[in-house]
């Protein structure tokens, strides 16, 4: 088929995220990518902003991932998961054990974020059923927060933002505190925490678990808050007698400057769920960590076994790609090239500021934001920047980037100086 062709036939028959079957915005068709690089069908290179949703961080066609595949490829790409296992998943599971909180001891693999985000409530609440309490089954999350468009997911997405209208009745009504004001780099304020604290004393004794993106809530309004935040949550769910469920989807792997965010607070949670970066964007899978104490509660309780297990669970080409991208993300001195990219992204994205359109320029480890005063015409920014060589994918007031960690400091510069043309005339 020629463009024209795989784009009309698309258009007709293909739901990309989020849009409309009868007016869907314009599609373009990436051919290959390279590098930083996105090659369109019509050849035009364009440096990706996006890392592919934050999740390739080594950038496209990386040898050492695909050599990682091709290897695997060769041996098996897939095995049942159900009294089977292999090395490709216990090498990843030991690699993971090693790097996240301490106190984090048990692994389990499923397909995508939203998953993980399921298995990791489906935990918290097993383990309250195995405790033999009753009232421990609802959550409390922050507003401004994104865990994925699944069901329970989806239920502790911001109420407002995220999807709770159309599907009000159905989906279970979860707790919502405000979310924290105080930016990362501000002055704490203890005024911060209150709007959460009041919801635990009240409601404690029914809610299972809070949980919340650390240090940046990202889909759900690009903002970078307070470790103390953090360190204070953590404190009311030991004091409370709730756990603690760290969606580290978004933030893994080093794009806030430290491994997990988690680290800035240097909070251990019950339950940590990572996906995204972890297969370097070579394929979908996820994981979803917990302590001992979780794992040995279910384990001890009725039924006596997790209630979970995915098809394609542990999948080994995933698996051993995540190991080869989390391999190359430790053998580099990645936390002075983030630091590097951040130094950058706030030099270069600073000018933004005294633009009239623009309300707030943010950055944060490998991750640029400019908030702009009105929501951007997506259709016709999007074109914007692809004539100008970039990709970049907004959504309401926010341009973001958040580039390949293997991008270099002039490619740096082309994204930061094209997204500012471009932003500067929306
Ligand atoms: N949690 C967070 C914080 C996310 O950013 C996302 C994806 N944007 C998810 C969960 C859901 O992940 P997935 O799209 O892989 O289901």
């Amino acid at each position: 088929m020629n463009t024209t062709d795989i784009l009309e036939y698309d258009k007709q028959h293909i739901w990309h995220p989020y849009t409309s079957t009868i007016n869907p915005l314009p599609c373009y068709q990436v051919k290959r990518a390279n590098g930083v690089y996105l090659e369109l069908a019509n050849g035009k290179k364009i440096i990706d902003g996006m890392s592919s949703w934050w999740s390739a961080i080594h950038g496209y066609n990386n040898k050492v991932l695909n050599d990682a595949a091709k290897n695997q490829i060769d041996n098996m790409s897939h095995v049942m998961f159900g009294g089977i296992t292999h090395e490709p998943a216990v090498n990843l599971a030991k690699k993971l054990i090693d790097i996240t909180p301490s106190n984090l001891q048990k692994v389990f693999f499923s397909d995508s974020g939203s998953v993980a985000v399921e298995v990791a409530m489906k935990m918290a609440l097993q383990y309250w059923h195995s405790l033999k309490n009753q009232s421990k089954k609802e959550f409390l999350s922050l507003r401004k927060g994104y865990h994925g468009d699944t069901w329970h997911a989806m239920s502790v997405c911001d109420p407002e933002t995220g999807m709770h209208q159309i599907f009000k009745g159905a989906l279970p009504e979860q707790n919502f505190a405000q979310s924290p004001k105080c930016g990362f780099y501000d002055k704490y304020d203890n005024n911060d925490i209150k709007s959460l604290k009041k919801i635990i004393e009240k409601k404690h004794k029914k809610i299972a678990a809070i949980i919340l993106e650390p240090i940046v809530q990202g889909a759900g309004g690009m903002h970078f808050y307070h470790p103390q935040y953090l360190v204070e949550v953590k404190q009311l769910c030991d004091e409370y007698n709730i756990l603690l469920i760290a969606d580290e989807i978004a933030t893994g792997f080093g794009r806030t400057g430290k491994l997990f965010a988690c680290n800035h607070a240097n909070i251990e949670p019950d339950i940590m769920c990572v996906g995204k970066a972890l297969t370097g964007g070579y394929l979908t899978l996820a994981a979803t960590l917990a302590s001992n104490k979780i794992a040995d509660i279910i384990s001890t309780g009725k039924p006596g076994v997790f209630m979970h297990g995915p098809t394609f669970m542990g999948n080994p080409l995933a698996c051993s790609i995540a190991l080869a991208n989390i391999n190359l993300l430790l053998s580099y001195n990645w936390e002075e090239k983030i630091k590097s990219i951040e130094k950058q992204l706030k030099d270069n994205l600073s000018d933004a500021k005294k633009y009239d359109n623009v309300a707030d320029v943010r950055v944060l480890g490998a991750i640029g934001v400019i908030e702009m005063k009105h929501n951007v015409n997506m259709g016709k920014i999007q074109k914007e920047f692809i004539d100008h060589g970039i990709w970049v994918r907004p959504f309401g007031k926010l341009v973001y980037i958040m580039p390949p960690y293997i991008i270099s400091p002039k490619e740096l510069k082309t994204l930061t100086q094209s997204l500012l043309k471009v932003v500067k005339n929306n």
